[in-house]
């Protein structure tokens, strides 16, 4: 009768026989020795089969592996002055730089003179805003015919992470749809920005316009309702398109 062929590629459990004291070998390893060395008998290996070095998808080369052991600072650099000095003439090359410039040098410090300036009007490689993937304050969008689109489905506060949106459902006064929300609104303050609600839509009812500006004197502002959102939407409609 013939013996199966067995593959060299066998992964080589250790038994609890093995020598757990024994030295690592050479590849760290400790109980796994080159194929040839020791045998089942003597109980090292559990397996029929042992996995060369050179054949072990998860064997280190000795070449791989970078030493991180700190150097020792040399005098100079243990008084820290040379890093001092560097530092406050970095320091100081900014600042002749500028005098005179109202911070529209580039090359160092370019102020924003915000409101009067915004990102905004920045391209996107002089650290401008790229407005088509901005995450800013939301808007309840509207169909065809000046409807709110939203189906009050739940599923952007379901995805919600912040559990920031609230949403009452009423049976539609439309006969397209089952559902339309009553009330909804989205705490503008306690919201991340994720995007999460947007993507969970079913219907591209709810969506986070490019506007950053969320100002107001009181957390309850701060809480948009039906009303703002789809108002929002009218400020935003030819900004970003759906
Ligand atoms: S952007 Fe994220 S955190 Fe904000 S309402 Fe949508 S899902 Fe919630
Ligand atoms: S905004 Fe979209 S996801 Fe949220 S309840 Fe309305 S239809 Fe559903």
């Amino acid at each position: 009768m013939s013996t199966p062929a067995t593959t060299s590629l066998t992964i080589c459990v250790p038994s609890p026989m093995s020598d757990a004291s024994a030295p690592p070998n050479e590849a760290g390893r400790r109980g796994l020795e080159p194929e040839g060395v020791g045998s089942e008998e003597e109980g090292s290996l559990s397996c029929a089969t042992r996995t060369p070095y050179h054949l072990d998808p998860m064997a280190i080369r000795d070449e791989d592996v970078i030493d991180v052991t700190p150097t020792r600072l040399t005098r100079g650099e243990s008084l820290m002055l040379p890093s001092i000095f560097k530092g406050l003439g970095t320091t100081l090359r900014h600042c002749f730089e500028n005098i005179g410039r109202g911070g529209s040098n580039k090359k160092n410090i370019w102020v924003l003179q915000y409101p009067e300036q915004k990102r905004d009007d920045r391209p996107v490689e002089e650290g401008g805003q790229y407005r088509p993937y901005f995450r800013g304050v939301h808007r309840l969008n509207k169909d065809e015919d000046g409807r709110v689109r939203c189906v009050a489905c739940f599923m952007c506060a379901t995805a919600c992470p912040a559990n920031c949106i609230h949403i009452v459902a009423d049976e539609s006064p439309w006969a397209d749809r089952e559902k339309y929300p009553k009330q909804f609104d989205i705490d503008e303050l306690r919201c991340i920005y994720c995007g999460m609600c947007e993507e969970a839509c079913p219907v591209d009812a709810i969506e986070l316009t490019p506007h950053y500006e969320v100002t107001g004197l009181s957390r309850q502002e701060l809480i948009f309702d039906k009303a703002k959102l789809l108002q929002v939407y009218d400020e935003t409609i030819g900004e970003k398109p759906m």
